[in-house]
């Protein structure tokens, strides 16, 4: 990772994970847009692009691509998510920047094993039954909702667990209002160098 002038402290590595159809995707945008101080990383996966998703939501490649990756080295962490690959290049942040990653929980665990003062904020979401109306709102055939969902079950003691902050994503606007928070906290105190 390019770390910032002599002058200037390490990035800030801001981890935003939770089950599936919690909202992370609309947070970490809207997170970016509120603070331009923030980088949000964009990452790798096998999964096929669905109807209506942006280009630039991922670098969508195929397993052989990815595997040259890995081999390489050029990822700071990545795993399977339900039968594709999903993966964070190692990144190049600008100076003066922080890192936004928006990943599920393994990779999360890695990232907080290489970057142990990561910060990871978990998302849930205000309950089961909006949870399943966001997830079947992305379109998915109902088998992937349905794994989507045992997965989110699977993943929320483990992201609890891992949390340094836990937020309900109830409403958007508290939800970007309450991380801002937490981030810029945090960059206070370690300006501080505490
Ligand atoms: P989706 O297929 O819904 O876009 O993503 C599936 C899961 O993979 C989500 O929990 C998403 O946060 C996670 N994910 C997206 N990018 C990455 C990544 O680079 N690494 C890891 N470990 N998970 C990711």
């Amino acid at each position: 990772m390019t770390e910032g002038g002599s002058q200037r402290r390490a990035p800030l590595v801001v981890v935003v994970s939770g089950p599936g159809g919690v909202g992370k995707g609309t947070i970490v945008e809207a997170l970016v847009q509120r603070d331009p101080g923030l980088y949000l990383s964009r990452s790798w996966t096998t999964r096929a692009q669905r109807p209506g998703e942006s280009d630039g939501a991922y670098v969508f490649t195929d397993r052989a691509t990815f595997q040259r990756r890995i081999d390489e080295g050029g990822f700071l962490e990545w795993t399977e998510f339900l039968g594709n690959y999903y993966g964070t290049p190692t990144p190049e942040v600008t100076p003066g920047h922080d890192l936004v990653l928006e990943i599920e929980v393994d990779g999360a665990k890695q990232v907080k094993a290489r970057h142990p003062d990561a910060i990871l904020v978990f998302v849930l979401p205000p309950s089961r039954s909006e949870q399943e109306r966001r997830l079947r709102g992305r379109g998915d055939p109902e088998t992937n909702v349905q794994a989507r969902l045992r997965k989110a079950e699977e993943e929320e003691p483990v992201g609890r667990a891992l949390a340094d902050h836990i937020v309900v994503n109830d409403h958007l606007d508290d939800t970007v209002d309450a991380m801002l928070t937490v981030i810029r906290d945090e960059r206070r105190r370690r300006d501080r160098g505490a």
